[in-house]
């Protein structure tokens, strides 16, 4: 017999029950309104293409976003699986109870924004009917040694979006061109699944769980930033003429831009492996940032003028 999950929510200390409620706000916003840096990337790339009906889907794309702002709801129908990517230190207040508020925070923001209910018990094949359950939503911590403040990047993983991704570890022999050779792979195949022009997020590092993190915090990154290592930032420009080659264009109609951008991210690796990953983020790449201090002031570098 299959037993069902249950949720109770916790009773939160003052100060926890108002870090839950600032981010079921947050949570909320960034399922309807995109990041600052997202939204002009696509008028630039609308601006590049020239046939009607890639106009037409990028003239589509800004007016959905208008309508989500005007009717609170959220940018698209899939508002994901929660993420969230978490860089606290020791000496942050909450850091007791961060596991548990931001799952009610994920809880309350699926009645109040509203939230589709993105939560299935894996083998016994139900929906929660909560979009939360058994380890959803994910939540990867960083410890940040004494510090005493909290820095949060908040992800909705569609399925369309997630599909591409992919983690594997290369022999050393196949080198940096075995990772163009896997991205380039990737992005043939399945890109078009993923709702182009895409952000695509490349990791290295040794093994398939380390080089597929780097990979999602890449998606952190913004989309026209580069790399501080001079030959990431190398791959980041080749890799991002190779995909734009492919002419995915918005929506896969085809076009003359297939991605916002590629970002990589690496960290040192075992010498006899290169573990490559490859995770994509959406034309509706819904990801926020929120940074708390020890008494929940915050700011929202991704959301320019937005008040919670
Ligand atoms: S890939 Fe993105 S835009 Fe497309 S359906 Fe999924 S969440 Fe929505």
């Amino acid at each position: 017999m299959v037993v069902k999950y249950q949720y109770a929510e916790p009773t939160f200390s003052a100060k926890g029950t108002q870090m839950r409620d600032i981010l079921a706000n947050y949570i909320a916003v960034v399922s309807r309104r995109l990041p600052d840096d997202v939204t002009s990337k696509l008028k630039e790339l609308a601006k590049v293409e020239v046939d009607p009906l890639q106009e037409l889907i990028y003239d589509t794309m800004k007016e959905n976003q208008l309508l989500a702002e005007k009717m609170k709801r959220p940018s698209c129908q899939d508002t994901g699986a929660l993420q969230f990517f978490v860089k606290v230190g020791a000496k942050f207040p909450l850091l007791a109870e961060l596991n548990d508020i931001l799952k009610s925070a994920v809880y309350r923001a699926t009645k109040e924004a509203p939230l589709r209910h993105n939560a299935v018990e894996t083998f016994d094949e139900y929906n929660t009917g909560l979009n939360i359950g058994n380890g959803i939503p994910s939540v990867f911590v960083d410890l940040d040694g004494d510090s005493d403040r909290c820095e949060m990047y908040v992800y909705m993983a569609g399925g369309g979006c997630t599909l591409p991704g992919e983690a594997m570890v290369l022999m050393p022999g196949q080198g940096y061109e075995g990772v163009v050779r896997f991205v380039m792979d990737r992005m043939t195949s399945y890109g078009i699944n993923a709702c182009p022009p895409l952000l695509v997020g490349v990791g290295v590092a040794t093994s398939v769980e380390t080089a597929a993190m780097n990979s999602k915090l890449a998606l952190m990154r913004r989309v026209d930033s580069v790399s501080p290592n001079a030959n990431a930032a190398k791959l980041e420009h080749l890799l991002e003429d190779g995909i734009n080659n492919i002419g995915l264009g918005p929506q896969g109609v085809g076009g003359r831009k297939s991605v916002m951008g590629v970002n990589v991210v690496n960290t040192a690796r075992h010498p006899s492996t290169i573990g490559v990953a490859v995770s994509t983020g959406c034309w509706s790449h819904r990801r926020g940032l929120i940074n708390f201090d020890a008494d929940l002031n915050y700011d929202l570098p991704y959301n320019k003028g937005v008040e919670l």
